[in-house]
């Protein structure tokens, strides 16, 4: 490639039209233009390169043109657009803010904005990076932008806007750039390679949109690279092994071991990807990411989200119909669980494998729950699952059941065997019936998760069911609480102290009324631990808890050690002398 221009600046958009996903800006501009109603200040607020220093110029090319085309752009013929082509131009000033920031840089500037140009009608004053300006050069600029010269118009740039004093927000009309959408870079980088003859495939101009994040100029550089390292040949293989990008095939071999149940392979393809330099934790969000547009792949709706290129995409869409939800929603907890605990663990080779092992077992663990289900129905009341979930619930298993000859499990809706398969070979396929939103099924399949998850832990056959006195609830209650306390969840602690408990007539309901609906909500978050806790340490599995809230008067509940204090020594003034003689401070 002899020659070769650098991309970003030889395809730099010279009119509007062709400025890159920033329609809503460049419309604005050019009826500001054509109705004569430019404001003198703009702040250009957005991520880097995508196109703020390019608007800016475009518009003073566009503002200053003596012949402007019937749709608002530069001619490229007059005198100014010549000038400006060649770089010439005095009607455009450009100032780093970033490398000059001083007072005196700024003087400079302001002194130059007196003198109206010579040639063409506006001087247009772009200052970029304009956030990194000290403050006093930032009050030095503060009166010039307040009365600036009818000929001059400020364009300030900056990528965080939040560190733009209020006093110059307040003086500029603001515009926010986008990102720009991969499909956009993508197009625009296959428009650059058929001008310069070079044949790229579109996976591989997606591969560099994505790692571009957003930013035209990053990708045009990215390409540049890749040209100049693989010729006029640029290949998705080409493209990630020059960006040391972990090849999108892993990933989806990865899941066909996991969907197939098969540790030893997935582990194998792990240490292949470890031993060609690539990092545990890139692997592990990389796969994330992975399992998330696989999520988005299986529903038509969602499939805009899944931002890939075409051949990429139908091998997504092939690999999700494999997989259930509830497998991918499951995947992805583990997954974001291992990303998260990898930083901090001593063994990170051994977290990714774990979390591969957990994967592999997801689908085993289903069917097992399954097994126990049908062996005997769950006595347990974790959720009450209204009756029209029930029905909508039956609704989909049939439709389920019809065209893939698969059933979700859901025990509480369906304990019958006769309906639900419970083979080793079962597969909690839900794909292809498109009915059923994603919601939908995600909260059909969660149900049925909820209930699995809790009958894991216990062996139906061997279930202890010792009778429960108030004074053995009492105690377990209380202790519950003071470990809440310990663990520093005050909150919670007072929610389950501010009342006691009341054990049913059959002595297996315990009721428990709380006040209000964030007590509830807040008790609800915890409940499986405590129904767990409760039911082990009455030894008695059968026990269910019923949250009641309450319709209390105004000024009745106790929630503070103060109010609960003044409470116990109206009603017993004693107290308050016991306090005072040992000197007692209130505290919870
Ligand atoms: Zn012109």
């Amino acid at each position: 490639m002899d020659n070769f221009i650098v991309s970003a600046r030889k395809y730099r958009p010279a009119t509007f039209n062709t400025v890159v996903g920033q329609a809503h800006i460049t419309n604005t501009l050019k009826n500001a233009i054509k109705n004569n109603h430019l404001a003198q200040a703009f702040l250009f607020c957005g991520p880097r390169g995508v196109g703020k220093t390019t608007c800016a110029r475009i518009l003073a090319k566009t503002i200053n043109c003596t012949n402007k085309t019937a749709d608002t752009e530069a001619c490229d013929q007059c005198e100014s657009c010549k000038s400006f082509n060649s770089g010439a131009s005095l009607n455009v000033y450009e100032l780093d803010a970033a490398s000059n920031n001083s007072v005196d840089d700024i003087r400079n500037l302001v002194d130059q904005v007196r003198f109206a140009p010579q040639l063409g009608t506006h001087k247009v004053y772009i200052i970029d990076e304009v956030h990194m300006l000290s403050t006093s050069a930032f009050n030095a600029f503060l009166k010039t932008l307040e009365e600036p010269p009818k000929h001059a118009i400020f364009i300030l740039a900056t990528t965080e806007k939040h560190k733009i004093i209020p006093t110059i927000l307040s003086r500029c009309q603001i515009f926010d750039f986008n990102r720009i959408q991969i499909e956009d870079i993508a197009n625009h980088l296959a428009y650059i390679a058929k001008n310069e003859n070079v044949t790229a495939e579109t996976d591989a101009l997606h591969i560099i949109a994505q790692k571009a994040d957003g930013a035209l100029r990053d990708a045009c550089s990215i390409f540049d690279q890749i040209v100049s390292f693989a010729g006029s040949n640029v290949t998705y293989k080409a493209v990630i092994e020059n960006l040391n990008i972990l090849d999108y095939d892993y990933y989806f071999k990865v899941t066909d071991a996991i969907l197939a149940e098969n540790i030893s392979q997935s582990l194998l393809i792990f240490n292949e990807i470890l031993n060609n330099g690539f990092d545990g934790h890139n692997f592990i969000a990389g796969m994330g990411s992975h399992f998330r547009n696989l999520l988005v792949s299986k529903d038509n709706e969602t499939l805009q989200l899944l931002e890939v290129g075409n051949n990429i995409k139908d091998k997504y869409k092939e690999q999700a119909s494999k997989c259930s939800l509830s497998f991918l929603v499951r995947g992805l907890t583990i997954l974001n669980k291992t990303d998260i605990q990898y930083k901090g663990s001593k063994n990170q080779r051994l977290q990714v494998e774990l979390a591969l092992m957990q994967l592999c077992s997801l689908n085993t663990m289903s069917v097992e729950a399954e097994k126990k289900n049908d062996i005997s129905k769950p006595n347990i009341t974790v959720s009450n699952p209204s009756s029209s979930t029930n029905t909508n619930n039956n609704q989909v298993q049939q439709q389920t059941a019809t065209n893939e000859k698969t059933v979700i499990s859901n025990p509480v809706a369906n304990p019958t065997p006769a309906v639900s398969s419970s083979t080793p070979a079962f597969k909690k396929t839900l794909l292809k019936t498109s009915t059923p939103s994603i919601s939908q099924r995600f909260n059909t399949e969660k149900k049925a998760e909820e209930t699995e998850v809790k009958e894991v832990t216990l062996n139906p056959t061997e279930r202890p069911k010792q009778p429960v006195s108030q004074d053995s609830l009492d105690a377990v209650w209380q202790r519950y609480a003071n470990d809440l306390k310990a663990k520093g969840k005050q909150n919670l602690a007072i929610v389950l102290t501010s009342r006691q408990p009341t054990l049913g007539s059959d002595s297996l309901t315990i009721e428990y009324v709380i006040n209000n609906k964030a007590a509830e909500e807040a008790l609800n978050e915890d409940k499986t631990t405590f129904l767990s806790f409760l039911r082990k340490e009455l030894n008695n599995y059968s026990v269910s808890l019923n949250i009641v809230v309450a319709q209390v008067e105004e000024g009745k509940n106790l929630y503070t050690a103060t109010d609960r204090y003044k409470h116990l020594s109206e009603k017993n003034p004693a107290i308050n002398k016991l306090r005072q003689a040992f000197d007692l401070d209130i505290e919870f």
